[in-house]
Parts: C-alpha cells; sequence; structure tokens
C-alpha cells in the first residue's frame, strides 16, 4: 500500500483523485486539544472545461494552473482527535476561454467546509435521540452547521401516506415553536402501529379540515374510531370529517373534569381564615385520591389534627366539614368509580339526577359539559381505545424539545421527531 492508499483507508475517503505525501500527518495544539491535521492534494485531469464546456481533447486545451492551498475540510474524528483535512486543490486554466477554475471532489461540497462523511455522520446522529449541542461537539462542527444540515434534510413530503388514513387514530394538541400560527400544533397517531401519523403546525379547526379534505371522502369513511380529549370543537369537526368513526374520549381527562372541580370547589370554599385551612392544605391529594384505596387501618401521628389519625378519618372529617365539598366529592367519586367499573348506567344516572341546588359552581358546569357530550362520553365505556399511546408520544416530543433547549422552526421539530421515531431515512432515499 503507498502512504496515499493508506491514508484514504484511515480516513475513508473515496475519492481517488486524493492524493497524500509521505509525512501528511501533523498534530497541532488547540487549547489543551489535540488535533490530528492530514495535508493532501486533489488533481485529475479534468473532461472539460467548467465555464464555456470545451471539452479537453488534447493536452494544452486546459492546463494545470496551480492549487488552491489549505483548503479546510472536516473529517470524522480519528481514534477520537478532532481531525482536519488541509486540501491543496488544483486549478486549472482553459485556453478556450481564458477562465480559471478549481477541481471539485466527492468528499466535499463546493465551497463548503464539511466533509459529507461528516454530514452523514451528523444525519445518524440526528437519528437518536440526544441534543444538537452534543451532535455539534461530537463531530466537532457548531450547532449552526448541525440546524443547517438537518434543514437541508427536511423535506414535508418525505412523510407519505399514499393517500391512506389509519382506520384508527388519536388526535391530540402540543405546545408548538415560535414560527407556527397558534401557541399549539396538532398531532395525529396511528393506533395500528402506534406511532406518529403526522403532525400539524396548527391545532385550528379551518387548518384541520383543510389538512383531512386532502384525502378522498371514500377514505375518510373507513375511519372507524378516534380517539382524543375534551375538547369540544374537535368533535364537530371530527364528525363531519368522518362520518362513520366512533369518536372516543379519553377516561383520563374525562376524570380529569370532576376532579379539577373539586380541586376548585375546595380551594373556593375554605378561606385562609377557616379553622381548617390547614387540614385542607395539608391533605388535599387525599380528597383526589380513589375512595377505595384510603387506608383506614395504618394510623399516624398528624400535627394538624394532633392525634394519631388514619387516612379514612381525614377525608371523613374534611367532607362532612362543607356541604359543597361533601357533594363535589360525592360526584368526583362516582364518575370515578363508573369510569372504573365501566358502568355506563351508573354514569348516566350520576349526570341525569344531578342536583344543581347543593353543588358547587364548578362541579354544575361540569355536569353541564357531560351532558352536552354525553352521546361521546358513552364510547369511553364501551370501547377500550384511550389516548393513551398519543399521550406517551407526546411526551417524548416534549423531552426532545426538552433536550434540544427548545426549536424556533416547526419544521425542524417535526423532522427531528420523525427521525427519532424512524419515519423517515434521509440516508435511503
Ligand atoms: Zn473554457
Amino acid at each position: 500500500m503507498t502512504h496515499t492508499e493508506y491514508t484514504r483507508e484511515i480516513l475513508d475517503i473515496e475519492d481517488k483523485n486524493i492524493y497524500f505525501n509521505e509525512n501528511c500527518l501533523e498534530i497541532r495544539k488547540e487549547g489543551p486539544l489535540k488535533v490530528k491535521v492530514f495535508h493532501g492534494f486533489l488533481t485529475y485531469t479534468p473532461e472539460y472545461c467548467e465555464h464555456c464546456g470545451c471539452i479537453s481533447k488534447d493536452y494544452g486545451d486546459i492546463i494545470k494552473w496551480g492549487f488552491d492551498k489549505n483548503c479546510l475540510v472536516k473529517i470524522n474524528k480519528v481514534a477520537n482527535f478532532n481531525a482536519i483535512l488541509l486540501l491543496d486543490k488544483q486549478r486549472f486554466l482553459c485556453k478556450n476561454c481564458n477562465h480559471t477554475f478549481t477541481a471539485r471532489t466527492s468528499l466535499v461540497d463546493f465551497h463548503k467546509q464539511i466533509s459529507n462523511n461528516t454530514k452523514l455522520s451528523v444525519i445518524l446522529d440526528l437519528m437518536k435521540k440526544g441534543s444538537e449541542k452534543g451532535i455539534a461537539e461530537k463531530n466537532n462542527i457548531s450547532t449552526n452547521s448541525v440546524n443547517r444540515i438537518l434543514d437541508s434534510i427536511c423535506d414535508d413530503k418525505l412523510i407519505k401516506n399514499n393517500g391512506h388514513l389509519p382506520i384508527s387514530f388519536g388526535i391530540d394538541e402540543l405546545t408548538a415553536t415560535k414560527d407556527t400560527k397558534g401557541k399549539y400544533a396538532f398531532i395525529i397517531v396511528d393506533q395500528t402501529n402506534r406511532n406518529i401519523f403526522d403532525l400539524l403546525d396548527s391545532r385550528k379547526n379551518i387548518d384541520i379540515e383543510k389538512y383531512f379534505k386532502r384525502y378522498s371522502r371514500c377514505e375518510r369513511e373507513k375511519v372507524k374510531f378516534i380517539t382524543m380529549d375534551l375538547y369540544a370543537p374537535y368533535y364537530k369537526l371530527m364528525h363531519s370529517l368522518f362520518p362513520n368513526a366512533i369518536l372516543i374520549p379519553d377516561r383520563f381527562h374525562f376524570v380529569l373534569q370532576p376532579r379539577n372541580a373539586l380541586d376548585k370547589t375546595r380551594i373556593k370554599s375554605i378561606s385562609k381564615y377557616n379553622p381548617d385551612y390547614r387540614k385542607y392544605k395539608r391533605y388535599w391529594k387525599l380528597l383526589l385520591k380513589n375512595e377505595d384505596e384510603l387506608d383506614d387501618k395504618k394510623m399516624f401521628y398528624s400535627p394538624n389534627f394532633r392525634k394519631e389519625v388514619t387516612q379514612k378519618y381525614i377525608v371523613t372529617y374534611l367532607i362532612h366539614k362543607n356541604s359543597y365539598i361533601y357533594s363535589s366529592y360525592n360526584y368526583y367519586q362516582g364518575i370515578l368509580k363508573s369510569i372504573r367499573d365501566r358502568d355506563k348506567s351508573k354514569f348516566i344516572n350520576i349526570i341525569h339526577h344531578f342536583d344543581k341546588t347543593t353543588s358547587s359552581q364548578y362541579i354544575t358546569k361540569t355536569n353541564k359539559t357531560f351532558l352536552k357530550m354525553e352521546q361521546y362520553l358513552v364510547n369511553s365505556f364501551d370501547y377500550e381505545l384511550s389516548n393513551g399511546i398519543v399521550e406517551g408520544i407526546n411526551n417524548l416530543i416534549k423531552q426532545i424539545k426538552h433536550t434540544a433547549c427548545g426549536y424556533r422552526k416547526f419544521k425542524h421539530l417535526k423532522f427531528r421527531i420523525m427521525l427519532i421515531k424512524g419515519l423517515c431515512n434521509p440516508i435511503k432515499s
């Protein structure tokens, strides 16, 4: 093996027009770091002139005209040291048009410093979780360069659905980036393969409608189930877009309504001057707990009660001290139980026999929502599907945003999510 072949192999350079001499390696110190600097040169006989297209038939039409010295190319690390290649690029003079031009190489794009190998390595890193700053450090380039590479591979059309919609999907919203129309973006998750179907930069009805109308009516009629939270505007829209779909509110969000109402009732009813204020403040979590799970055996000392108590004792005490809290508590526990036991008739019974006169304004409002959405809420009892998988993916997205310290462009965030979730592969295409 010659020096050239040897060095090319080490640096994984495929371009056969790059040559290395003996002593091509120099170790430089950059602060505390060692940098491996390789010196090489690029030369070949060009087939034609880049300016006039004159084909080089005889020697003499295009002649070698010195070198562009020391063009910096950032290459992959060598034995974990940062490495750069200083490449002398051959210049040519075309005698036909009297213009000069520089030799090109597949190692690095024209006018660029980052080698294509490094780019590839960055793309592979972008497909894994991890901050862009970390990727930049690992590949010895700037964060801006990582962003530019991400930008260059971003292509919205990469999300190909072949015009088909999932039979069953979940929708949700997530906080978006600064360049989106509203505060929230919109996510569609395929319930069958449990992966993201698509991300939209707006959750406004008009944009969602526009998005789904790209699919044929026939395709939309095939959709059987849609899970979502209790955000009312979605229901009307989804119903009109997907006439055959059963809309299933997520059980978790469903319980959240009376739960939050109970909590608000507690805060509103118990003022700072109430003698039991501290007890409520300390033990509010027990009120929200499922009453069947309250411990009524284990005694512990409570400084607020100044005696040994059980969880059950505390809750009984707290709910009997205030009639609004009492009725709200029973309402919440009733709903909770009906959902846990999948007892649809119990649920219907509770919301239809609701007594407004003894209830707090918050619970009254909750019940009103429930009555309004009854036709959808009953579906949660009849079908197993929930929005859990959507929430899970939403959490992953939050994590991605967090490790990257936020994204300014929605396009970048979306593409990064797609890369990490394996929904597109820029290397294959
Ligand atoms: Zn020319």
